[in-house]
């Protein structure tokens, strides 16, 4: 399969899952329009080893998701400089884990800007594009917190569980145009998000570090093993593809059975 004339847009794509799925997606010939934070040089690097790599067009665009301008801007952005956005990936997302009683009002406001409000930012930035090429794909990484809960974790369930909604949605409105809207959902993939997330359950479980990955991460996945980043990126490539052009509105598990319990 070749992604060849085809440009992407990947939120959250300096780190973990997003860099993966940038990288796969150049890696099919597609340009790539990079967002998230980090230090410049490190961005920079990535930024100018996917060209170097994949020989496709790749930019930078540092919208903060908790921005509804930024976020239309960054779609303008890439509109202007590789003529449409075809493929969207809504990745960015972060994690905070307090128990409920003390989870602080201002970091529910951000979890659900970031990892749910910033996916219908960016959808409705992309869509008037891809309905008049008759052509897109918007994946949404939400994760097994999108069919199931874990204690601690009210914003974070809250919005995948959202996100899911949202895709559906969009997925019946654009059904006739070509466009496809589905969701990733990953269990435990060892990315920093993961490792960040270690000493606050230690915390709130009062856990030691090896306890909290044995006994609370990977005690939820029958595997007993992460997910790879480029497992998920893997599955965003077939969900690009032609042979998935009739899979919309689904939210793919790929979480070592975990939700299968
Ligand atoms: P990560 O921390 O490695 O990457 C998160 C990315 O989001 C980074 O590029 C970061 O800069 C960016 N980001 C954070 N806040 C932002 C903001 N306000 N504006 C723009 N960018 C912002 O994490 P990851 O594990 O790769 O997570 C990516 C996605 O996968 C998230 O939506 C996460 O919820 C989901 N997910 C992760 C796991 C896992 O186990 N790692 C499991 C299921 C789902």
């Amino acid at each position: 399969m070749s992604l060849k004339s085809r440009s992407a847009v990947v939120t959250g794509s300096t780190s973990g899952i997003g860099l993966a799925c940038a990288r796969a997606l150049a890696g099919q010939g597609a340009n790539v329009c990079l967002n998230g934070f980090g230090p410049p040089d490190d961005i920079e690097s990535a930024r100018a080893a996917i060209e170097s790599e994949f020989g496709v067009r790749c930019i930078y665009n540092g919208a903060d998701m908790t921005m509804p301008a930024e976020i239309a801007a960054m779609v303008s952005a890439a509109e202007a400089e590789f003529g449409g956005v075809d493929i969207l990936i809504n990745n960015a997302g972060v994690q905070f884990v307090s128990p409920i009683e003390d989870f602080p009002g201002e970091k529910w406001d951000q979890i659900i800007a970031i990892n749910l409000s910033s996916a219908f930012h960016g959808i409705k930035a992309v869509t008037p594009g891809m309905k008049r090429r008759k052509w897109g794909r918007i994946i949404n990484t939400a994760s097994a917190h999108s069919l199931v809960a874990s204690p601690f974790k009210a914003a974070y369930v809250a919005a995948k569980h959202g996100v899911v909604g949202l895709t559906k949605t969009v997925a019946l409105e654009l059904a006739t145009f070509g466009v496809t809207a589905n969701c990733i959902s990953p269990g435990y993939v060892w990315t920093p998000l993961v490792e960040r997330q270690i000493p606050d359950t230690m915390k709130a479980r009062n856990m030691s570090r090896e306890d909290v990955i044995e006994k609370v991460l990977l005690t939820a996945q029958p595997t007993k093993q992460f997910v790879t980043v480029d497992q998920v990126a893997a599955a965003a490539i077939f969900l690009c593809s032609d042979a998935a052009s009739q899979i919309t509105g689904t939210n793919i598990s790929m979480d070592g059975g975990w939700t299968a319990a």
